[in-house]
C-alpha cells in the first residue's frame, strides 16, 4: 500500500470512526480505530492529530464528549477522559 492510500485510507476510517460514535455504536468505533492505528503502523504514518485527539490510547474508544468522554480546562490543557479511566492533556492553544 502506498503512503498516499494508506493516508486516504485512514481518513475514511476516521470518518467511519466518528459516523459510528455519533450513532453510539462504540464497539464500532472502536473496531476502526484500531483498523486505522494497524494501516498506520504498517506504513510508518501517524494518526492525524484530530483522530488522534479524539481516540483513546488505552482502550480505542473513539471520544464523544458527554457521551463516553469528558473535556475540561486546567492549568492551559485541555483534558480528556475516556469513560475507561484514560486520561489526555493538551496544551489549549494546539
Ligand atoms: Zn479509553
Amino acid at each position: 500500500m502506498g503512503t498516499d492510500v494508506a493516508a486516504e485510507r485512514i481518513e475514511r476510517l476516521h470518518e467511519l470512526a466518528r459516523a459510528a460514535a455519533a450513532d453510539r455504536n462504540h464497539d464500532r468505533a472502536r473496531y476502526y480505530v484500531r483498523l486505522a492505528r494497524r494501516v498506520a503502523e504498517r506504513n510508518r504514518l501517524t494518526l492525524p492529530r484530530e483522530f488522534r485527539r479524539f481516540s483513546c490510547d488505552r482502550c480505542d474508544a473513539y471520544l464523544r464528549p458527554g457521551q463516553n468522554a469528558r473535556v475540561r480546562l486546567q492549568d492551559g490543557h485541555v483534558v480528556i477522559s475516556c469513560d475507561c479511566g484514560a486520561h489526555a492533556r493538551y496544551p489549549y492553544d494546539d
